[in-house]
């Protein structure tokens, strides 16, 4: 029997990937030269498709990377030359904050409990060079409201803001002009196979680079911003990339802009609901994310009464895999992914399930 996942990434693969998958191995995608006109062309039609189903502005460039973890890092060397600054209210926001640490930054959090997000207005710092933002932590199912992100901006215009959009593009609606980069990888909401990321840069994150670079500061070698625009603008990389997945996610997205984003959003909160109202309901669990506006629309994440381990088995029997809860609260919690793969049937039938659990 076929496993459903709901696991928060990897997870289900976009319902068309198989199909997809089995077309490139004909065509013979992973044997083509990646300086030849046929990766030129994929890498062309990923790009576009992906530029018209986020509806990102022509003063931002697409760059392909391996994962998400080499953006944070690229980030830093790119575009921070002493202090950056994180709102921290889970394990990913963490995370890049010790990536900048450990790359020698002084790096400055503002952190709060997990299951809330830091408010914008307290997020004080003297002229700061970077702000990141985990627009979805995955980890707590905690969605930092679209408003903050512009209050931040309001308050910080000379700043650069980049936004963790990894388990929530292109379900999310971001306004790029109130932000400077964003960046995801395809093991999510795309539902690929992992092993690329994405990196949505504007002018000012390059100028950045370039200045930090003119001053004798390393910004690294073959993934410098400069180095990645460079050659973006052939359609091309500077190392060997992930051609698979840059053909999976270019058929992927085509996918997706044929049934239409406003529905992939439609649908995404139609799931939303459905499972919050039964966590709501159910007398053993409840929403982890503190207050409803902080509620993610495509990690959803539960605390169990008793533990997680009874529920996630009883869904395993049925063939479901869900999530288990991240790092300490690995036995108390379920997570779930609702992303664009997981059909509103799919969704019904898990509901289903979890409502009629029996502790
Ligand atoms: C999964 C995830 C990452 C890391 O992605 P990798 O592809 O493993 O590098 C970063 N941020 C968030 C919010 C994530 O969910």
């Amino acid at each position: 029997m076929n496993k459903l996942y709901y696991t928060p990434g990897p997870s289900a693969l976009y319902y068309t990937a198989e199909e997809h998958l089995k077309r490139a191995l004909k065509e013979q995608i992973p044997s083509i030269s990646h300086r030849g006109a046929q990766f030129q062309e994929i890498y062309k039609l990923a790009s576009d498709r992906l530029r018209s189903l986020l509806a990102l502005p022509d003063n931002y460039q697409i760059l392909f990377t391996a994962s998400a973890t080499e953006i944070w890092e690229r980030s830093i060397q790119n575009c921070v030359a002493e202090q950056s600054v994180h709102l921290i209210n889970g394990a990913f926001s963490q995370r890049f904050y010790e990536i900048s640490k450990q790359l020698g930054k002084g790096a400055v959090a503002f952190e709060v409990p997990h299951g809330s997000s830091v408010d914008p207005a307290v997020v004080k710092v003297a002229d700061p060079e970077l702000i990141a933002v985990t627009h979805n932590e995955t980890s707590t199912g905690v969605s930092q409201p679209l408003a903050d992100i512009t209050a931040l901006r309001a308050q910080y215009p000379d700043t650069l803001i980049t936004v963790d959009g990894v388990s929530s593009l292109p379900a999310v609606a971001l306004d790029y002009s109130q932000i400077d980069a964003a960046y995801l990888s395809v093991q999510k909401c795309f539902g690929l196979p992992a092993g690329l990321g994405v990196w949505l840069v504007n002018e000012r994150m390059l100028a950045k680079a370039e200045a930090l670079a003119a001053t004798g500061q390393s910004i690294g070698s073959y993934h410098s911003l400069p180095a990645l625009i460079s050659r973006a603008a052939k359609n091309q990389t500077p190392e060997t990339p992930n051609v698979l997945g840059i053909y999976l996610l270019a058929a992927v997205a085509g996918d997706m802009l044929d049934k239409g984003i406003d529905m992939i959003r439609r649908e995404t909160a139609y799931k939303a609901a459905l499972l919050y109202h039964a966590f709501d309901t159910h007398p053993a669990l409840s929403v982890f994310a503190k207050k409803e506006s902080l509620r993610s629309q495509t990690v959803l994440v539960a605390e169990v009464e008793g533990g997680s381990a009874p529920l996630i088995e009883y869904l395993a029997a049925k063939g479901l895999v869900a999530g288990i809860g991240y790092g300490q609260y690995k036995a108390s919690q379920l997570r779930i992914a609702n992303f664009p793969t997981h059909s509103k049937e799919q969704f019904e039938y898990l509901t289903d399930l979890i409502t009629s659990y029996k502790v």
